[in-house]
């Protein structure tokens, strides 16, 4: 298979994960006689310092003509004074609109040997198994106006939180679709109480509940889902939810894992590349010391290999490899117990990639024997 990837590192340790996640997918690429063509582009800090958009349309382009996009992560002190348009996240939200996509899917999963990392009991945490996926193209990051204004005389500011009943019915049906392949069970999110977006967004998750009688759905309002993904995560399957919701719900979902470095996210469009990443940032206090974990991004391009290019035995092996180097006992410092010796980036992705090959080695001596 031939592909073309549009890498983007962009700031921080973004550079370091991408650059690890590329090293894997090349050696996918040799194990399974693919042809894996990278093509880069700058976004947020490095390319505001470059030409001075967080975003360059030379990007753009670069993305819309591959057949998929890896992103590592954006920002960082240097940039943090800037004006708002010339500020990193920025180009992260023009990507997400220049390419259309509209769900992002963050799966959260346990793994056995990482139980201490968590800042959860190990009963709470073991067999956690759920996917939030977040509708992004709507809300308040998008809404207009936002901008700071007066009223009666003085100093206001005005968000607007906007959503086309299409983008609504778009993602809960994704949702509802991802849980008929999973255990069918969809918690929807929201604020009903209070908000008419949510009000709508219930209203409409239930037409949509009507077509798939065999995907049992709740409502669950975000305060009680913030308390119930610490209290009893094992109850999600899917949970879905709006831009800003899915944001902070996310993140908290984050630390059942034990690390943000552990965790991928996809991005699909509604009609072009999706785009894969990790969750994290870029790490600021740990840029440029090669300690950054990269499995988050190693994951992200196995969701890649599988949602994008339908390569599920490459991204299984590339799933399995990173289990079994965790089960091996191997650490980078953020899942590591005090004391304990701990890999660099480079490190854990020599490990990684010796595990794909070494399965490759054990299934060739298996194909000798059939
Ligand atoms: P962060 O995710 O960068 O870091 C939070 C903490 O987690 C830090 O202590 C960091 O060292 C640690 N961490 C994160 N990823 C890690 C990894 N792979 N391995 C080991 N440790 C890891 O979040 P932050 O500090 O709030 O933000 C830093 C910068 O990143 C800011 O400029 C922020 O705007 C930006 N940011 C970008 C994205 C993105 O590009 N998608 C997401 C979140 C934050």
């Amino acid at each position: 298979m031939k592909k073309k990837i549009a890498v983007l590192p962009g700031d921080g340790i973004g550079k370091e994960v991408t650059r690890g996640a590329i090293e894997v997918l090349e050696a996918v690429a040799e194990r399974y006689d693919h042809l894996f063509q990278f093509q880069y582009g700058e976004i947020g800090g490095s390319a505001i310092d470059k030409t001075g958009s967080p975003l360059p349309d030379e990007t753009t382009e670069i993305c819309r003509s591959s057949d998929a996009v890896l992103l590592g992560a954006v920002g960082g002190p240097a940039w943090d004074d800037q004006p708002s348009n010339l500020r990193p996240e920025r180009g992260l939200l023009k990507i997400r609109k220049d390419l259309n996509l509209y769900a992002n899917l963050r799966p959260i999963s346990y793994y056995a040997s990482l139980s201490e990392a968590s800042p959860l009991r190990k009963e709470i945490i073991e067999e956690v198994d759920f996917v939030i996926v977040r509708e992004l193209t709507g809300g308040l990051y998008f809404g207009k106006p936002s901008e700071r204004t007066t009223y009666k005389g003085k100093e206001a500011v005005i968000d607007t939180l906007f959503y086309q009943k299409e983008e609504i019915s778009r993602i809960i049906e994704l949702a509802f679709q991802l849980a008929r392949s999973r255990r069918k069970k969809v918690t929807s999110v929201d604020k009903a109480n209070v908000l008419e977006s949510s009000r709508l967004w219930r209203e409409t998750a239930e037409e949509i509940s009507a077509k798939y009688p065999d995907v049992e759905l709740e409502h669950m309002l975000v305060d009680n889902a913030a308390m119930q993904l610490i209290r009893n995560p094992k109850q999600f399957d899917v949970v879905v939810t709006e831009n800003m919701f899915g944001d902070i719900l996310s993140d908290e979902a984050s630390v059942l894992t034990g690390s943000l470095g552990m965790l991928p996210s996809a991005s699909l469009s509604i009609n072009g590349p999706n785009l894969y990443e990790p969750i994290h940032g870029s790490a600021p206090d740990i840029a440029g010391t090669n300690a950054a974990n990269p499995i988050a991004m190693i994951l992200s391009a196995a969701s890649m290999l599988r949602l994008s290019f339908g390569l599920t035995e490459e991204a299984e092996a590339i799933e399995r490899a990173v289990k079994d180097v965790l089960d091996s006992g191997f650490r980078t410092s953020d899942i590591s117990k005090t004391g304990a010796r701990t890999l660099t980036t480079t490190e854990m992705v020599a490990e990684i990639k010796a595990a794909i090959l070494d399965q490759a080695a054990i299934s060739d001596i298996m194909g000798a024997y059939a």
